[in-house]
């Protein structure tokens, strides 16, 4: 099986609109003959709003009942593509992390991923399903549902890609690549077609907020490369993170 992974930000599935865009690029790829695997983040600032609720009821949450909550957005957003993906004549299955299971340690807020399982995914493959799975969520071994910290659906969708050894790992987001500065800042800006693990850690830790930091680490440790592209540029060839 040629199983691709791909990955959509939360403003990449914002809306019905957006995710409308979001299965021409799927159904792209099934076209092509390949098994796809998405893994999607919630809908626009559905997590934001989530912990200004959470806030309103305590300043200080138990940090269980913290991930029970936040973790809710991605779940809204993996049965709406799947949905949208039958819609378009393409059998498709929704996955929350515990489906897959995604286990990790109990570190609420900011899991570490301990195992991940293939053998649902695998079979839904082979029935010609679209796998959606929800990001920056799973399950520990006492069975409670733990996240991965903010922005950790890439970490999920690495942890996916190595799993099964995909062929590649694309994250789509908003801008078409990485960019030696902020594009929206300096139009100017040089995008890089190919950038090194360690010089994208180093980007990440001086805040540019295009991959989370975990999520190139465990890219770099099980040498992953990621596609990073724009879910609205036809055509974006993006910048490869190797
Ligand atoms: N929805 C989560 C967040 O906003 C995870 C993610 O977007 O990757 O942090
Ligand atoms: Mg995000």
């Amino acid at each position: 099986m040629e199983i691709i992974v791909q990955k959509y930000g939360g403003s990449s599935v914002a809306d019905t609109e957006k995710l409308k865009i979001v299965c021409t690029h799927i159904i792209k790829e099934v076209k092509k003959g390949k098994k796809v695997v998405v893994v999607v983040s919630a809908q626009g600032k559905t997590t934001d709003k989530l912990i200004k609720e959470e806030q309103e009821i305590t300043k200080n949450p138990c940090k269980r009942e913290h991930d029970m909550l936040v973790s809710v957005g991605e779940q809204i957003t993996i049965a709406k593509l799947s949905m949208l993906l039958k819609e378009n004549g393409h059998d498709s299955i929704s996955y929350l992390g515990w489906q897959v299971p995604i286990i990790t340690d109990s570190n609420f807020g900011d899991a570490n991923i301990l195992e991940v399982g293939d053998e649902k995914i695998l079979n839904s493959l082979a029935s010609d399903k679209i796998v959606i799975v929800a990001g920056f969520q799973g399950i520990d071994k006492e069975y409670n549902i733990t996240t991965l910290g903010r922005g950790g659906s890439d970490t999920t969708a690495i942890a996916l890609a190595d799993r099964l050894k995909a062929e590649k790992c694309e994250i789509f987001t908003d801008v078409d690549g990485v960019y030696a500065e902020d594009p929206n800042i300096n139009k100017n800006a040089k995008k890089y077609d190919k950038i090194s693990y360690d010089k994208m850690l180093e980007m990440a830790n001086n805040g540019a907020k295009i991959l989370h930091n975990k999520c190139v680490k465990l890219a770099k440790e099980k040498n992953v490369s990621i596609i990073v592209k724009s879910t609205f540029i036809e055509e974006s060839t993006g910048t490869i993170v190797e």
